[in-house]
Order: C-alpha cells, then structure tokens, then sequence
C-alpha cells in the first residue's frame, strides 16, 4: 500500500510502498477513507514526541471502511467506521468502569503502531469503534478521532460547563475552534484567543461572541474585561506556556482552566501559580474521549444541533500532507486539512 512515512525530522515525508497492515485478531484492517493533518501530527514530525521516529507512519484521526475482520473483531467487512484516537483494551478497570480514554493497555496507531497517513491501517481493539452516520462527510468524520471529541469531553466531562458560563478558548486551529462551536452549543458565551486576526473573524462569522488579539492586548485582562471579572472556564488549546498561564489569569474566582493542548516544546513549563492558589482555581487535564460518548455526541450533531462542517477547509492527498505540517510552523490559516485522496 501507498503510505505517507516520516524519514528525516522536519523534512517532507516519504511517499513509499510498504506492507499492508496484519489484520488483529480482536480488530479490523480499514481502507482509509479520511485522516486529519492534526498539531500533534506536527510535534511528531518535527521530532517532540517519543513514539515517532524514522519509519513512522502518523494519522490518528481517520475512518474507513472495513476490508478484514479479525476472528473476534465485532464489526465486518463493508461497515464505514469512524475510530477514536485512543483505542481501549476493553477488559481492565479503566475500560470498565467508562473512562477508556485512560487505558493503560491502549492503542494509539500513528503513535507507536503505523496510523492512517496510508490507503490501510489496522484498529486494534475495534468495539472502541463507531459506524459513521450516512449524512456526514468522511473528511468531518475524520476529525471525530481526536479533536471534536477531545473538545467535547473537555466540555462535558472535565469543565462541565453550564449554560450561561463564559467560555474562554486559548487557540482556535481545529480543536479551539470545536470547543467554541459545541460550548455555544452548551448555550454558554464564548471569547476566542489567538494571534491570527484572519481565525478569530472566522471564529466570530462562526458564533463566537467575543474575540481577542493577544498580539494586539493582553488577553488575560481583556477577558476580564469582556466577562466582567473572568471566564467560569478555559480551555487551553495549544500546550504552550504563553496560553497556558493567559487561561489560568483570565478565569474568574472558582474558575475551571481544562489542559486540552498537548505540551510540545517541555514536560515543565512554569504556570502562575498565585492565580491557581488566590482564585481557587480548578486545573483539569485532559486527552481524548471514552468511546461510550460517541453514540450522543453523533446523534447531536446528526439532529443538527452544531455544524462542524466549517471546521474542514482543506482536502489535500496524501502527498499534500507534508506542506499542511511545514506550514504549522508558523500562523496557520483557518480550519484544518484533511487528506481524502490517498493515490496522489
Ligand atoms: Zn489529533
Ligand atoms: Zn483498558
């Protein structure tokens, strides 16, 4: 099969022939209908993430259709599923007990096993995997891996955010932009931070109620401003030092910061902890979502409760992929790419 494979760190990935993927036997093989170009694809290409390496294939928000079913896989050849990131053994107490976000047996292919930068991958663990509604483009079920439902369960489980609540949100690529379009969903007001004006007058024309420049003003004090004495929540959505500490600054007294963004560049990174400490802050991390959420988050956006489609701006091949990860690099244009074409 044709696969997109990392070589050199920071250089263009290797258009290459490699074997097909083994079917598991507790899993399926999927022809691979769509698979987002995600930051974290990013911090593994330019070599901040310990699983990837010379030979590694990313994609780890992707679905497909099944072409192999292992001997106790629970889906069949012909299903189109969407899978999450994080693919839960099943039987320890963690996947017991709903939380299969925090496996420690999971399953992450495209860090570790080879991902969905290919026309195949192969899903261990396949129950963690949901049919793909017909009404939903494979390119917006592709972000339903990782950054729609990393964002949900930000908001749901970990924030619990009300209606009402001022929702502050530090970054708006494809996660950012996901919890501000689901958060308005919640019926909470939302502000968007970034540094690109052209993504937060995108975030506005998309719902957002409020937007600042942290390039322009302190954003911490502009959200203060806006909120009249703080957001109840933030979600940090870029894992740096900056955003991190202008969430924790810009809560209100009791407020919830939520760690959505990956920390890239450091394991420590120092934070403001006055804010923590004086305010009485909540500090939440967070990564993927337990499979068992797919079925209601599904259903919502089915019903039309929230449209994600703007969320999708790109569909590039799988040799596209490599200019969406160099162009990380810098200020980023709205919405996300996602590779649908996977013989070019
Ligand atoms: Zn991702
Ligand atoms: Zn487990």
């Amino acid at each position: 099969m044709r696969a997109a494979v990392v070589r050199e760190f920071n250089e263009n990935l290797s258009i290459e022939t490699v074997p097909d993927p083994e079917c598991p036997e507790s899993g399926v093989v999927l022809e691979v209908a769509a698979c987002g170009v995600c930051r974290s694809d990013y911090h593994g290409w330019t070599g901040h993430h310990r699983m990837i390496k010379n030979g590694s294939v990313l994609g780890h928000e992707y679905c497909g259709t099944v072409v192999e079913a292992g001997r106790n896989a629970k889906h069949k050849v012909g299903d189109r599923l969407i899978a999450p990131f994080i693919l839960g053994c099943g039987s320890c107490p963690s996947c017991h007990t709903g939380v299969s976000n925090t496996c420690a047996h999971q399953v992450v292919p495209g860090f570790g096993p080879p991902g969905a930068y290919a026309q195949y991958v192969a899903a261990p663990f396949d129950h963690n995997l949901v049919h793909l509604p017909e009404s939903m483009s494979v390119a917006l079920a592709a972000g339903l891996g990782c950054r729609v439902t990393t964002a949900w369960h930000a908001l749901t489980d970990r924030a619990n955010v009300k209606a009402g609540e001022w929702v502050a949100v530090h970054g708006t690529g494809g996660v950012g932009l996901a919890a501000m379009l689901l958060a308005k969903m919640l019926g909470a007001q939302v502000v968007v931070v970034d540094v690109v004006q052209e993504k937060l007058d995108y975030a506005k024309q998309l719902g957002a109620d409020e937007a600042v420049n942290a390039l322009e003003t302190p954003a911490a004090a502009a959200i203060r401003d806006i909120t009249g004495g703080g957001a109840q929540v933030s979600i940090e959505a870029l894992g740096i030092e900056a955003t991190t500490n202008a969430s924790l600054e810009c809560l209100a007294i009791l407020g919830r910061h939520v760690h959505v963004g990956m920390p890239a560049e450091s394991d420590i990174m120092p934070v403001n902890m006055r804010a923590i400490y004086s305010k009485q802050l909540s500090f939440f991390g967070t990564r993927g979502m337990p499979s068992w959420k797919y079925p209601s988050l599904l259903s919502m956006i089915e019903r039309g409760e929230v449209d994600l489609n703007p969320m999708v701006a790109r569909e590039v091949s799988l040799s596209g992929a490599s200019a969406e990860l160099a162009a990380m690099n810098g200020p980023t244009p709205p919405g996300t790419a996602v590779i649908t074409d996977f013989l070019n």
